[in-house]
């Protein structure tokens, strides 16, 4: 069986609900605070996993006590930590999410060791990958690891899955070289919009195929045969965290196991779909018969 294996980040999630998102300057009085696992590279590993795929994180944590709990908390997923580095002197990457009653959210990331995952925490890499494999990449880690981790699953014969989520500020040149090196672009509505592009024209940026995940409304992909819109899946959202994370793991795990784009993507929507039924991210990511279960 092929494998996922997403190089990213881990973060401590602090979460907290609100009646309204707080404007510039204004005091919100808020829930008390849930803390959870998280990070977009966590997130999409435990997805991934959780829906049966072969599963591999590349992480750094911070040697404090969050980094422990993190740990920990995958260790209970059945995640193989072999390759989750701990980074003496570095704090454990937090994310401040707050959720107001409608589902929407605004998160600030701190991102502490995953800054530091750099490409001395790949030398394991290579031994581990093979063809057919699916490389899950995001942003939240620097972008020259990413560049790195790319060329390396390239070299191995596998697929590079990026989520260009959060994107850096416009006119990164390090971003323009990733994207040459990836196989399957997945951004959201306003990524593209950042992007400057709709998915036909991401393609052009290097990608053979590119998803833009448009939320409520399902999602558009395009490869080398076409454009396609696919359809949301219907269910009452509590809470929109992890909802691409989600995407992205189901995404990458049917890819590897064989399935087309169009096969993938569907899977994608409906693993997103299930994520906001749950309030959190890691959480709230779907089981194979649950997803099985609502595309039946
Ligand atoms: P992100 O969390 O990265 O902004 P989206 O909000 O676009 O990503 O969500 C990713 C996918 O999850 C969407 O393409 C869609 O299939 C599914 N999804 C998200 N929100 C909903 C929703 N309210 N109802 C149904 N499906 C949803």
């Amino acid at each position: 069986m092929s494998k996922v294996v997403v190089v990213g980040s881990a973060n401590l999630d602090l979460g907290v609900g609100v009646p309204h998102l707080p404007r510039p300057g204004e005091t919100v009085l808020g829930s008390d605070v849930v803390a959870s696992p998280g990070g977009k590279g966590a997130n999409q590993a435990v997805a991934a996993h959780r829906l049966g795929a072969d599963t591999l994180l590349v992480a750094a944590l911070g040697a404090d006590r969050f980094g422990v709990d993190l740990r920990t908390a995958l260790e209970r997923e059945g995640l193989p930590l072999e390759q989750v580095v701990t980074r003496d002197g570095a704090a454990t990457g937090i994310a401040l999410i707050v959720v107001d009653a409608t589902g929407e959210n605004t998160i600030v990331v701190a991102p502490g060791a995953n800054a530091h995952l750099d490409g001395a925490a790949l030398t394991g890499l290579p031994a581990l990958l093979g063809p057919g494999d699916v490389v899950v990449l995001q942003l939240e880690i620097p972008l020259e690891t990413c560049v790195a981790a790319a060329r390396h699953a390239r070299r191995a014969g596998a697929r590079v899955l990026l989520n260009a989520a959060p994107l850096p500020p416009a006119g990164s040149g390090a971003l323009s070289e990733l994207l040459r090196e990836v196989d399957v672009l997945v951004v959201n509505e306003g990524e593209a919009q950042q992007l400057g592009g709709d998915a036909t024209a991401l393609r052009h940026r290097g990608p053979a195929a590119c998803v833009i995940t448009l939320g409520a409304r399902g999602a558009i992909s395009a490869d080398p045969t076409g454009t396609r819109t696919h359809p949301p899946f219907r269910v009452d959202a509590v809470d929109t965290t992890g909802a691409g994370d989600s995407f992205c793991g189901a995404l990458a795990a049917a890819l590897a196991a064989g399935s087309d784009l169009d096969q993938a993507v569907r899977r994608g929507c409906a693993a997103g779909a299930l994520a906001t039924t749950r309030m959190g991210a890691q959480s709230a990511m779907p089981t194979a018969t649950e997803l099985d279960l609502l595309l039946a």
